[in-house]
């Protein structure tokens, strides 16, 4: 039944039949993807992911040291940029830089982000508010300003923002980050539904705690002399009962970036080891 409803060939541009061809799914030779933040944890992951599975790769960062690091592990099919993502200049810059030396962007996974500080509401600082709010939602939002113009021309193209589940649910102490994270979900329904008829797709994705240094700084602050003990907390409230790791993020974002998530735009996905679908159990 799946064969024959593909064997019109009717949308055979727009799908992948993955039984007859399973061997080629979620390749990306000859793609070109831009990651930012792509020096370290969740975007070294992807970036790491998409050269291993044929991409060529603009590793995107402020951290020259470790994004130098990350292009030198791929070789000659990925390039470090540096760039502050706060500032249009070098938005700009990532995206020419990346025109220049690969002709195109395919893929672009708008990921830097920072944490801010642990703080309630009522005792919140202003200035923190300010630069979460500059990295996580303007940064995110010069990005889709400066890239989807490059995806437009060429009509094709997929985007993944990072969101969190701080972008579906509330954490207490956390108020610039989880307004971010929910501004990130609506700038990328909005992006889906402006480029949608041209092909382009826009998706957003939720990690919930992952293993990479944002977690470990959180745990720090919330439990300077034991952030173990945050994580073994944490962990008990989470179905799977662990962190997830920057690989398991990584998957999904190639997942979406590729041509099997063909109908796939304007969503939201969880990766968090259903820690917003089940936290706490009665038995
Ligand atoms: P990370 O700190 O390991 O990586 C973030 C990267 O972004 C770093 O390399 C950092 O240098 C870069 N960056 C920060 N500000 C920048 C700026 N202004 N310009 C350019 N680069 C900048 O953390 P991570 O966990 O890999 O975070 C990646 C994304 O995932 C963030 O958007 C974060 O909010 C999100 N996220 C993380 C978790 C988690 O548990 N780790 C959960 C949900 C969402």
């Amino acid at each position: 039944a799946l064969e024959s409803s593909y064997a019109d060939g009717q949308h055979a541009s727009a799908q992948i039949n993955v039984y007859e061809r399973g061997e080629k799914i979620m390749d990306f030779s000859g793609k070109v993807a831009v990651v930012t933040g792509g020096a370290n944890g969740i975007g070294r992951a992807v970036s790491l992911g998409f050269a291993h599975r044929g991409a060529r790769v603009v590793v995107v960062d402020r951290d020259a040291e470790a994004g130098a690091a990350v292009a030198a592990e791929i070789g000659s099919a990925a390039i470090f940029h540096q760039a502050d993502v706060t500032q249009s200049g070098d938005v700009l810059g990532y995206v020419e830089a990346a025109l220049n030396a690969f002709g195109a962007i395919d893929c672009f996974h708008n990921n830097a982000g920072i944490e801010g500080r642990v703080a309630p509401t009522a005792e919140y600082d202003e200035a923190v508010f300010d630069a979460v709010m500059a990295v996580n939602v303007k940064g995110a939002f010069l990005g889709l300003r400066h890239v989807l113009p490059v995806m437009i021309r060429q009509q094709r193209g997929a985007v993944v923002n990072t969101a969190s589940i701080a972008g579906l649910v509330g954490t207490a102490g956390m108020p610039a980050y989880v307004a971010s994270k929910h501004a990130v979900i609506g700038m990328t329904k909005v992006a889906a539904g402006e480029v949608g008829p041209l092909g382009i797709r826009v998706n957003a994705i939720c990690p919930g705690p992952i293993t990479t240094r944002m977690v470990q700084d959180i745990a720090k602050q919330v439990s300077p002399n034991n952030p173990e003990g945050v994580e073994e907390r944490y962990a008990a409230l989470i179905p799977l009962r662990r962190y997830g790791t920057a690989e398991e993020v990584a998957n999904l974002v190639l997942f979406l970036c590729s041509d099997l998530a063909s109908n796939i735009t304007g969503a939201q996905y969880v990766v968090d080891g259903g820690r917003t679908a089940a936290p706490v159990g009665v038995s």
